[in-house]
Parts: C-alpha cells; sequence; structure tokens
C-alpha cells in the first residue's frame, strides 16, 4: 500500500550531541582523573593519559590532546533541563505537526545515558520532559484535539519484551512496518496517556521490569536497549486530515565490548547480542554517513525498530554520553570516534498527514486486488 503521507519535507542532518557526566564521589576519592573538557559548546577535547604516571596528562600536553566539534557539547556543569531545551526541545514541536522524531543516547555503560534519558524524580530525564512539553502543546491548542498513545520496549537478546505489561510478554513480540508512521511492535501494549503523571508511572515501573543483570563493570548496569514511543494524532478539520507524529526514545545499552566485561556464559551471550545491535547500528551509521545505497537495517531488532529514525522521515538527536574519567579513555574515544561519523547522516522529515478518504480508497483497492487474485485462481 502507498504511503499515505505528505505535506512539508525538510532534509537536515542528525543533530549530534555530547554529554560529559561530573566525576562521582567514589571516583574523586579514588583519585580518579578528569581527562575530558568541553570548551564553547562544541568542542571536546580528550587527554590521552597513555601508558605513563597518572600525573603526565595533566601537564596539558598538546600532541597528546584529541579534540573533536559536535553540533553540541555539554560540560559536567549542565543540567538535564538545559540539554533538553537544546536539543530535544525543537523537536516537541515538530511532532505535535505529523513529523517523527527521535532521541537516543550512546554510550559506555556508567556513561550517563539512563541518567539522561529516564533520569530521577530530583532530575528527570530526556524522556519526561519531551512528554510534559507534549502536553503543554496540547494543553495550548483549542482548536484541535489529540490522542497521546505510548509505548515502552526493551530489546534485549535479539527479543522485544513489553514493558508496559506486567506479564513481560517476552520474546513474543515482533516488528511490522506501517505505511505512514513506520515500523511498529507488534502486540503491544498501548498506553494512552491523559496526564504527564500516567507515563511518569510507566517509565518507572516500565524501568524497573528491565533485564539489569549485574557485570563486573557495573551492578546497575542494563544490558538492554530501551524505547519509548509516543504517538500523537492531532485532529481538526476533518476535511484536512490527521497529522500523525512519533516522538521515540532511547536507552541504549552500554557501548563497551563484551571483551572489557569479563563476561562468559549468558552474560557473553548477552554482550554477543548487544554487540550484534550495536555493531549493526555502527554499520547502518556508516553506509549512511557515506551515502550509501544499501543499509543494513534487518541486521537486528534495534536497527529495524530504528529505520525510520536513522536514514529516514524523521528529525534525530543522538546523545552521546561519555565518563570523564581516566579510566574510561579507550570507551570515551571510541563513542567520541562514532558520535562523529554520525554527524554525516541527512535524514528527510516528512509530515504524516492521513486523508481519511484517501485511506478507504486505498482499502478499497486492495479488497479489489484480492478479489480478482481469489477470481484467477
Ligand atoms: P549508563 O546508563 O550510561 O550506564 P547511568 O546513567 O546509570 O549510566 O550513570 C552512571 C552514574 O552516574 C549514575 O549513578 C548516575 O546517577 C550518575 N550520573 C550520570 N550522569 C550524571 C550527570 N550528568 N550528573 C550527575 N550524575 C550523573
Ligand atoms: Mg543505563
Amino acid at each position: 500500500m502507498a504511503a499515505a503521507s505528505e505535506g512539508d519535507e525538510a532534509s537536515s542532518r542528525i543533530n549530534v550531541a555530547v554529554r560529559c557526566r561530573p566525576l562521582s564521589e567514589t571516583e574523586r576519592s579514588n583519585n580518579v582523573q578528569s581527562i575530558c573538557r568541553v570548551m564553547d559548546r562544541r568542542l571536546v577535547i580528550l587527554l590521552d593519559p597513555g601508558a605513563s604516571a597518572a600525573n603526565d596528562y595533566l601537564r596539558q600536553d598538546k600532541s597528546k590532546e584529541k579534540r573533536f566539534a559536535f553540533d553540541q557539547a555539554f560540560g559536567s556543569d549542565v543540567d538535564t533541563k538545559t540539554l533538553f531545551k537544546a536539543t530535544t526541545e525543537p523537536l516537541i514541536k515538530s511532532v505535535l505537526q505529523g513529523y517523527n522524531a527521535t532521541v537516543f543516547a550512546y554510550g559506555s555503560t556508567g556513561a550517563g545515558k539512563t541518567f539522561t534519558m529516564i533520569g530521577t524524580t530530583i532530575e528527570p530525564g530526556i524522556m519526561f520532559r519531551s512528554v510534559e512539553e507534549i502536553f503543554a502543546g496540547v494543553a495550548g491548542s483549542d482548536d484541535h484535539t489529540f490522542t497521546v498513545t505510548c509505548t515502552f520496549v526493551e530489546v534485549y537478546n535479539e527479543n522485544l519484551r513489553d514493558l508496559g505489561s506486567s506479564d513481560g510478554k517476552e520474546g513474543i513480540l515482533d516488528l511490522r512496518e506501517d505505511p505512514v508512521t513506520g515500523t511498529y511492535v507488534v502486540g503491544i501494549t498501548e498506553i494512552r496517556a491523559e496526564s504527564v503523571q500516567e507515563v511518569m508511572d510507566l517509565l518507572q515501573m516500565g524501568n524497573q521490569r528491565r533485564t539489569t543483570e549485574p557485570t563486573s563493570m557495573n551492578v546497575t548496569s542494563s544490558r538492554s536497549h530501551a524505547v519509548l514511543q509516543v504517538r500523537v494524532e492531532r485532529r481538526g478539520n476533518p476535511s484536512l486530515g490527521i497529522l500523525i507524529g512519533k516522538l521515540s526514545m532511547i536507552d541504549l545499552a552500554g557501548s563497551e565490548r563484551a571483551s572489557h566485561t569479563n563476561n562468559s556464559g549468558l552474560r557473553l551471550l548477552e554482550g554477543a547480542n548487544i554487540n550484534r545491535s550495536l555493531l549493526a547500528l555502527g554499520n547502518c551509521i556508516n553506509a549512511l554517513a557515506s551515502g550509501s545505497h544499501f543499509v543494513p537495517y534487518r541486521d537486528s531488532k534495534l536497527t529495524r525498530l530504528l529505520k525510520d529514525s536513522l536514514g529516514g522521515n524523521c528529525r534525530t538527536v543522538m546523545v552521546a554520553n561519555i565518563s570523564p574519567s581516566h579510566v574510561s579513555y579507550e570507551d570515551t574515544l571510541n563513542t567520541l570516534k562514532y558520535a562523529n561519523r554520525a554527524k554525516h547522516i541527512r535524514v528527510r522529515a516528512k509530515q504524516n498527514l492521513v486523508r481519511p478518504d484517501e485511506h478507504v480508497s486505498q482499502f478499497e483497492q486492495a479488497i479489489a486486488d484480492l478479489r480478482n487474485e481469489v477470481s484467477i485462481l
């Protein structure tokens, strides 16, 4: 069936932002050094601790510096509210206008992805703030009616698990394509949200249901990718059709290599699957960044789910989370290189406008085609 989408279309690059978290109390008391500086809200400077003594890199030897420029960069003094306003708030307006948008957090375990996306009650993350902004937009519009529905899903070991359902239908969910808004998860619990609090409850409950197994790196590290999708349908004058915007927000699993975590058995299998998804994500980013015609979205569940968000009909923000610790140097460098490649990806966001009469005629045509097939048989 042809896509029933039309309206404005705008090509843009994905917006790549880097966020460096502060050193923790424990790191400070263990004399961990901060090797990351953020300048001018764009530049990230990473000092190479090398193999030499801890104080070496504090001498600011420029030959040991690595510099990266991003669309935006946030140092350890920047709170989530400021980060949200700079990176995500502009996307919310377009979701209310019927565009798709995605925000995802990438980085190694302990770098601050969950803090950025889900956050705490004192400092709520991007997921909560986005939903709050959507509801503010909905409340501010008198001449339209809006329907807001949310789903929360986990990709774990290449299985999809419904985080919005108490029985956690693990492994039985599958992905399909919607001709208008793109990929969706079949059979997932859709929560028709009337208030921000309902979504906050979903986030907190769902986050507790996430598969969090201890690894040697971080006892609370999540081995799963968590995806919150908010669909906003806007209806006004019936003859003008329905605008459907979808906002996807993703807290990815740790990007560190499995070899770093000293895992074995099940943990290693998980690592392999997580790497399969992240490897596929990396391959898609490479293909898109180089303008290749073939992009291997089908190589993993995560990339199938994110297909629209990466190269298609979407406005996208990537938040690359990094730790300032000298112990995390390799992981931080890998994340910065990864984010640097992602800067070249272009997306084309289209307004998703559904005209019910066109939809009916599409279905009538499909039925006529089926009748023809049956009579031929
Ligand atoms: P990840 O999800 O990437 O594994 P977390 O979000 O769990 O990492 O962060 C690791 C720890 O660092 C947590 O205790 C979190 O509260 C803290 N943290 C992360 N980012 C920040 C930040 N910007 N400010 C303060 N604390 C942070
Ligand atoms: Mg996490």
